[in-house]
Protein backbone atom coordinates (compact mmCIF):
# COMPACT_ATOMS: atom_id res chain seq x y z
CA UNK A 1 0.00 0.00 0.00
CA UNK A 2 1.03 3.44 -0.54
CA UNK A 3 0.08 5.57 2.14
CA UNK A 4 0.75 8.85 1.66
CA UNK A 5 0.21 10.25 5.34
CA UNK A 6 2.44 9.99 8.07
CA UNK A 7 -0.53 9.56 10.28
CA UNK A 8 -1.70 6.71 8.12
CA UNK A 9 1.60 5.17 7.61
CA UNK A 10 2.34 4.96 11.64
CA UNK A 11 -0.68 3.52 12.26
CA UNK A 12 -0.47 0.98 9.28
CA UNK A 13 2.34 -0.19 10.82
CA UNK A 14 1.38 -0.28 14.28
CA UNK A 15 -1.24 -2.60 13.68
CA UNK A 16 -0.05 -4.70 10.97
CA UNK A 17 2.39 -5.63 14.39
CA UNK A 18 0.46 -5.85 16.56
CA UNK A 19 -1.99 -8.28 14.30
CA UNK A 20 1.01 -10.79 13.58
CA UNK A 21 1.00 -11.48 17.57
CA UNK A 22 -2.35 -11.22 18.01
CA UNK A 23 -4.30 -14.57 18.43
CA UNK A 24 -8.03 -13.04 18.11
CA UNK A 25 -6.93 -12.03 14.43
CA UNK A 26 -10.61 -9.86 13.58
CA UNK A 27 -10.22 -7.70 16.74
CA UNK A 28 -7.37 -5.52 14.93
CA UNK A 29 -10.48 -4.07 12.26
CA UNK A 30 -11.66 -2.61 15.87
CA UNK A 31 -8.47 -0.83 16.45
CA UNK A 32 -8.84 2.28 17.98
CA UNK A 33 -6.31 3.66 15.80
CA UNK A 34 -8.44 2.80 12.93
CA UNK A 35 -11.20 4.66 15.14
CA UNK A 36 -9.60 8.02 15.59
CA UNK A 37 -8.35 8.17 11.73
CA UNK A 38 -11.81 8.14 11.30
CA UNK A 39 -12.75 10.55 13.70
CA UNK A 40 -10.04 13.03 12.05
CA UNK A 41 -11.32 12.75 8.77
CA UNK A 42 -14.34 14.04 10.11
CA UNK A 43 -12.45 17.15 11.23
CA UNK A 44 -11.20 18.26 8.02
CA UNK A 45 -12.61 20.42 5.36
CA UNK A 46 -14.36 18.92 2.36
CA UNK A 47 -12.06 18.84 -0.71
CA UNK A 48 -9.52 17.09 -2.21
CA UNK A 49 -7.05 16.72 1.04
CA UNK A 50 -9.93 15.20 3.11
CA UNK A 51 -11.21 13.25 -0.31
CA UNK A 52 -7.70 11.71 -0.08
CA UNK A 53 -7.61 11.03 3.71
CA UNK A 54 -10.55 9.28 2.96
CA UNK A 55 -8.73 7.18 0.30
CA UNK A 56 -5.73 6.09 2.36
CA UNK A 57 -7.91 5.31 5.75
CA UNK A 58 -9.72 2.88 3.26
CA UNK A 59 -7.28 1.59 1.58
CA UNK A 60 -5.55 0.68 4.82
CA UNK A 61 -8.66 -1.17 5.89
CA UNK A 62 -8.93 -3.40 3.05
CA UNK A 63 -5.46 -4.18 3.46
CA UNK A 64 -6.25 -5.06 7.20
CA UNK A 65 -9.26 -7.23 6.27
CA UNK A 66 -7.83 -9.10 3.30
CA UNK A 67 -4.68 -9.84 5.87
CA UNK A 68 -7.20 -11.03 8.29
CA UNK A 69 -9.44 -13.38 6.41
CA UNK A 70 -5.93 -14.95 4.81
CA UNK A 71 -5.00 -15.72 8.62
CA UNK A 72 -8.61 -17.73 9.19
CA UNK A 73 -7.58 -20.20 6.55
CA UNK A 74 -8.30 -24.12 7.44
CA UNK A 75 -4.66 -25.42 6.85
CA UNK A 76 -6.03 -27.77 4.41
CA UNK A 77 -5.84 -25.11 1.68
CA UNK A 78 -2.29 -24.45 2.11
CA UNK A 79 -0.10 -26.24 -0.22
CA UNK A 80 1.35 -29.44 1.52
CA UNK A 81 4.37 -30.13 2.41
CA UNK A 82 6.81 -33.28 2.93
CA UNK A 83 8.25 -33.11 6.38
CA UNK A 84 10.40 -35.70 5.85
CA UNK A 85 12.02 -33.76 2.69
CA UNK A 86 15.08 -32.34 3.33
CA UNK A 87 14.25 -29.81 0.81
CA UNK A 88 11.31 -28.98 -1.07
CA UNK A 89 10.15 -31.26 -3.47
CA UNK A 90 10.79 -28.57 -6.28
CA UNK A 91 13.61 -27.74 -5.90
CA UNK A 92 15.95 -28.40 -9.17
CA UNK A 93 18.48 -30.85 -8.81
CA UNK A 94 21.52 -28.63 -8.61
CA UNK A 95 20.16 -26.61 -5.75
CA UNK A 96 19.57 -29.84 -3.39
CA UNK A 97 21.89 -30.59 -0.96
CA UNK A 98 24.63 -32.96 -1.35
CA UNK A 99 23.84 -37.12 -0.13
CA UNK A 100 26.79 -38.90 1.32
CA UNK A 101 28.22 -40.83 -1.82
CA UNK A 102 27.11 -44.56 -1.40
CA UNK A 103 31.28 -45.51 -1.84
CA UNK A 104 31.30 -43.98 1.59
CA UNK A 105 29.21 -46.67 3.63
CA UNK A 106 30.40 -50.49 3.79
CA UNK A 107 29.12 -53.93 5.00
CA UNK A 108 28.55 -54.48 8.52
CA UNK A 109 31.54 -56.74 9.46
CA UNK A 110 28.75 -59.00 11.06
CA UNK A 111 26.41 -58.89 7.77
CA UNK A 112 29.43 -59.69 5.24
CA UNK A 113 30.56 -62.55 7.21
CA UNK A 114 27.07 -64.14 7.40
CA UNK A 115 27.41 -63.89 3.14
CA UNK A 116 30.79 -66.37 3.38
CA UNK A 117 28.74 -68.72 5.77
CA UNK A 118 25.02 -68.61 4.22
CA UNK A 119 27.40 -69.14 0.57
CA UNK A 120 29.29 -72.28 2.05
CA UNK A 121 25.98 -73.96 3.65
CA UNK A 122 24.56 -73.42 0.46
CA UNK A 123 27.32 -75.33 -1.38
CA UNK A 124 26.68 -77.94 1.25
CA UNK A 125 23.07 -78.25 0.01
CA UNK A 126 21.25 -75.78 2.80
CA UNK A 127 18.33 -73.03 2.05
CA UNK A 128 18.43 -70.38 4.37
CA UNK A 129 15.11 -68.77 6.25
CA UNK A 130 15.26 -66.10 8.22
CA UNK A 131 13.66 -65.64 11.87
CA UNK A 132 11.62 -63.10 12.90
CA UNK A 133 12.52 -60.37 15.61
CA UNK A 134 9.27 -60.79 17.69
CA UNK A 135 7.51 -64.06 18.49
CA UNK A 136 5.46 -65.90 20.96
CA UNK A 137 5.71 -68.21 23.48
CA UNK A 138 4.65 -71.65 21.71
CA UNK A 139 7.39 -70.99 19.69
CA UNK A 140 9.98 -69.86 21.92
CA UNK A 141 9.71 -72.63 24.54
CA UNK A 142 6.81 -75.04 24.60
CA UNK A 143 7.21 -76.22 20.49
CA UNK A 144 10.69 -77.02 21.72
CA UNK A 145 10.10 -79.43 24.61
CA UNK A 146 10.28 -77.09 27.20
CA UNK A 147 7.27 -78.34 29.48
CA UNK A 148 5.37 -75.35 31.12
CA UNK A 149 7.32 -73.74 33.74
CA UNK A 150 10.32 -76.21 33.31
CA UNK A 151 13.58 -74.25 35.19
CA UNK A 152 15.23 -74.49 32.02
CA UNK A 153 12.89 -71.79 30.66
CA UNK A 154 15.04 -69.36 33.25
CA UNK A 155 18.27 -69.96 31.29
CA UNK A 156 16.85 -67.84 28.82
CA UNK A 157 16.88 -64.18 29.71
CA UNK A 158 14.16 -63.45 27.11
CA UNK A 159 12.55 -59.90 26.78
CA UNK A 160 8.53 -60.18 26.78
CA UNK A 161 6.14 -57.71 25.04
CA UNK A 162 3.40 -56.42 27.69
CA UNK A 163 1.04 -58.43 25.33
CA UNK A 164 3.06 -61.58 26.30
CA UNK A 165 5.52 -61.54 22.57
CA UNK A 166 8.89 -62.54 22.91
CA UNK A 167 11.67 -61.46 21.43
CA UNK A 168 13.64 -64.81 20.70
CA UNK A 169 16.60 -65.79 22.86
CA UNK A 170 17.86 -68.06 20.15
CA UNK A 171 16.82 -69.13 16.45
CA UNK A 172 15.46 -72.17 17.43
CA UNK A 173 12.50 -70.28 17.70
CA UNK A 174 12.16 -71.25 13.88
CA UNK A 175 12.70 -75.00 13.90
CA UNK A 176 8.80 -76.52 14.32
CA UNK A 177 8.40 -74.12 11.63
CA UNK A 178 10.86 -75.26 9.61
CA UNK A 179 10.42 -79.12 10.23
CA UNK A 180 6.11 -78.57 9.76
CA UNK A 181 7.01 -77.17 6.34
CA UNK A 182 10.25 -79.75 5.06
CA UNK A 183 6.93 -82.68 5.69
CA UNK A 184 6.78 -82.60 1.57
CA UNK A 185 10.51 -82.62 1.20
CA UNK A 186 10.59 -86.17 3.76
CA UNK A 187 7.65 -87.86 1.76
CA UNK A 188 9.07 -86.74 -1.51
CA UNK A 189 12.64 -88.47 -0.40
CA UNK A 190 14.05 -85.43 0.15
CA UNK A 191 16.10 -84.54 3.41
CA UNK A 192 15.31 -81.44 5.26
CA UNK A 193 18.20 -79.14 5.31
CA UNK A 194 17.79 -75.46 6.31
CA UNK A 195 20.01 -72.69 8.02
CA UNK A 196 18.28 -69.95 9.83
CA UNK A 197 20.22 -66.92 10.40
CA UNK A 198 18.33 -64.50 12.87
CA UNK A 199 18.87 -61.55 15.52
CA UNK A 200 18.36 -62.79 18.91
CA UNK A 201 17.97 -61.07 22.09
CA UNK A 202 18.73 -61.72 25.97
CA UNK A 203 18.74 -59.55 29.01
CA UNK A 204 22.10 -59.99 29.49
CA UNK A 205 24.38 -58.40 32.35
CA UNK A 206 26.70 -57.24 29.28
CA UNK A 207 30.56 -56.99 29.73
CA UNK A 208 33.31 -58.09 26.68
CA UNK A 209 31.81 -61.42 25.85
CA UNK A 210 28.09 -60.64 26.65
CA UNK A 211 25.66 -58.10 24.73
CA UNK A 212 21.64 -58.32 24.71
CA UNK A 213 21.76 -58.47 20.77
CA UNK A 214 23.65 -60.91 18.72
CA UNK A 215 23.40 -62.70 15.66
CA UNK A 216 22.55 -66.48 15.80
CA UNK A 217 23.08 -69.17 13.11
CA UNK A 218 20.41 -72.30 13.32
CA UNK A 219 20.94 -75.52 11.49
CA UNK A 220 18.58 -78.21 11.17
CA UNK A 221 18.99 -81.69 8.93
CA UNK A 222 16.59 -84.76 8.70
CA UNK A 223 16.06 -87.20 6.58
CA UNK A 224 16.31 -91.38 7.37
CA UNK A 225 19.20 -92.75 9.20
CA UNK A 226 20.90 -89.36 10.41
CA UNK A 227 22.85 -89.60 13.19
CA UNK A 228 25.45 -87.96 15.33
CA UNK A 229 28.64 -88.60 13.05
CA UNK A 230 26.66 -86.82 10.47
CA UNK A 231 25.98 -84.25 12.46
CA UNK A 232 29.97 -83.60 13.70
CA UNK A 233 30.93 -84.26 9.99
CA UNK A 234 28.84 -81.73 8.60
CA UNK A 235 30.11 -78.76 11.23
CA UNK A 236 33.74 -79.85 10.61
CA UNK A 237 33.50 -79.41 6.80
CA UNK A 238 31.42 -75.94 7.34
CA UNK A 239 34.88 -74.75 9.85
CA UNK A 240 37.05 -75.82 8.09
CA UNK A 241 35.84 -73.95 4.72
CA UNK A 242 35.09 -71.23 6.60
CA UNK A 243 38.89 -70.76 8.73
CA UNK A 244 40.67 -72.67 5.28
CA UNK A 245 42.14 -75.17 6.97
CA UNK A 246 42.31 -78.48 8.70
CA UNK A 247 41.03 -78.99 12.20
CA UNK A 248 40.56 -81.13 15.32
CA UNK A 249 37.02 -80.99 16.55
CA UNK A 250 35.63 -82.80 19.58
CA UNK A 251 31.99 -83.05 21.23
CA UNK A 252 31.22 -82.90 25.04
CA UNK A 253 27.88 -83.95 26.46
CA UNK A 254 25.39 -81.19 27.32
CA UNK A 255 21.81 -80.49 27.90
CA UNK A 256 19.09 -78.61 26.20
CA UNK A 257 15.54 -79.67 25.89
CA UNK A 258 15.31 -79.84 22.33
CA UNK A 259 17.76 -82.27 21.53
CA UNK A 260 18.59 -85.69 22.78
CA UNK A 261 21.30 -86.30 23.10
CA UNK A 262 23.25 -82.47 23.14
CA UNK A 263 26.81 -81.81 22.80
CA UNK A 264 29.23 -78.76 23.61
CA UNK A 265 31.15 -78.56 19.88
CA UNK A 266 34.38 -77.77 20.77
CA UNK A 267 37.59 -77.14 17.40
CA UNK A 268 41.06 -76.79 17.32
CA UNK A 269 42.28 -73.13 18.11
CA UNK A 270 42.62 -72.54 13.84
CA UNK A 271 45.27 -69.35 14.91
CA UNK A 272 48.02 -71.23 16.89
CA UNK A 273 47.21 -75.03 15.79
CA UNK A 274 46.46 -76.08 19.30
CA UNK A 275 50.06 -74.31 20.83
CA UNK A 276 48.30 -71.96 23.18
CA UNK A 277 47.37 -68.24 22.34
CA UNK A 278 45.07 -65.28 23.55
CA UNK A 279 42.62 -66.40 21.17
CA UNK A 280 42.12 -69.94 23.07
CA UNK A 281 43.04 -68.70 26.07
CA UNK A 282 45.87 -70.82 25.99
CA UNK A 283 43.98 -74.35 25.90
CA UNK A 284 44.54 -75.34 22.14
CA UNK A 285 40.71 -75.51 21.85
CA UNK A 286 37.53 -73.30 21.73
CA UNK A 287 34.02 -74.10 22.64
CA UNK A 288 31.88 -72.83 19.68
CA UNK A 289 28.62 -74.16 19.90
CA UNK A 290 25.43 -76.30 20.86
CA UNK A 291 24.08 -78.74 18.82
CA UNK A 292 22.64 -82.17 19.08
CA UNK A 293 20.02 -84.66 17.97
CA UNK A 294 16.80 -83.51 18.10
CA UNK A 295 14.23 -84.74 20.47
CA UNK A 296 11.86 -86.79 19.54
CA UNK A 297 9.21 -84.63 20.95
CA UNK A 298 10.17 -81.93 18.57
CA UNK A 299 9.79 -83.80 15.53
CA UNK A 300 6.60 -85.22 16.96
CA UNK A 301 5.50 -81.56 17.65
CA UNK A 302 5.92 -80.59 14.03
CA UNK A 303 4.17 -83.94 12.90
CA UNK A 304 7.21 -85.83 11.92
CA UNK A 305 7.34 -89.43 12.85
CA UNK A 306 10.70 -90.13 15.53
CA UNK A 307 10.60 -93.72 14.56
CA UNK A 308 11.38 -93.00 11.01
CA UNK A 309 13.22 -90.26 10.78
CA UNK A 310 16.15 -88.76 12.64
CA UNK A 311 17.86 -85.06 12.62
CA UNK A 312 20.26 -82.66 13.91
CA UNK A 313 19.95 -79.12 15.09
CA UNK A 314 22.87 -76.40 16.27
CA UNK A 315 22.61 -73.03 17.34
CA UNK A 316 25.86 -70.70 16.47
CA UNK A 317 26.35 -67.73 17.67
CA UNK A 318 27.86 -65.73 14.43
CA UNK A 319 29.37 -62.74 16.59
CA UNK A 320 31.42 -65.05 18.44
CA UNK A 321 32.53 -66.33 15.03
CA UNK A 322 33.82 -63.01 13.73
CA UNK A 323 35.45 -62.21 16.67
CA UNK A 324 37.78 -65.13 16.68
CA UNK A 325 38.17 -64.68 13.19
CA UNK A 326 39.17 -61.08 13.17
CA UNK A 327 40.47 -61.34 16.82
CA UNK A 328 37.81 -58.76 18.18
CA UNK A 329 38.01 -58.42 21.81
CA UNK A 330 34.51 -56.74 22.74
CA UNK A 331 31.55 -58.16 21.29
CA UNK A 332 29.53 -54.44 22.05
CA UNK A 333 31.66 -53.05 19.08
CA UNK A 334 29.26 -55.15 17.17
CA UNK A 335 26.30 -53.10 17.80
CA UNK A 336 27.84 -49.75 18.80
CA UNK A 337 27.43 -48.13 15.26
CA UNK A 338 31.41 -46.52 16.12
CA UNK A 339 32.64 -45.89 12.59
CA UNK A 340 36.55 -45.87 13.68
CA UNK A 341 35.94 -50.18 14.57
CA UNK A 342 32.92 -50.11 11.50
CA UNK A 343 35.60 -48.72 9.23
CA UNK A 344 38.62 -51.17 9.49
CA UNK A 345 36.32 -53.68 7.71
CA UNK A 346 35.55 -51.27 5.30
ZN1 LIG B 1 44.88 -70.63 20.04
Amino acid sequence: MDYKSDVINKTAKTLRERLAKTEDKKSILRAPELGALYEHLKTLTAGKLRADFGKEINALKTELEKLVSESAMPAETREPIDVTAPFGINTPLNKRPGLLPAESGSKHPVMAELEKILDIFGRMGFSAVESPELDDDWHMFTSLNFPPDHPARADYDTFTTTEGLVAPAHTSTMQNRVLSAGREDLAAGRPIAVVIPGRVFRNEDLDSRHEHTFYQLEGVYVDRGVNAGNLIATLKAFLEEYFGQSLEVKTQPFYFPFTEPSFEFTLSCPFCGKAGCNICSQTGWIELLGCGMIHPNVLKMAKIDGGEYSGFAWGMGIDRLVMMKYGIEDVRHFESGNLKFLRQFA
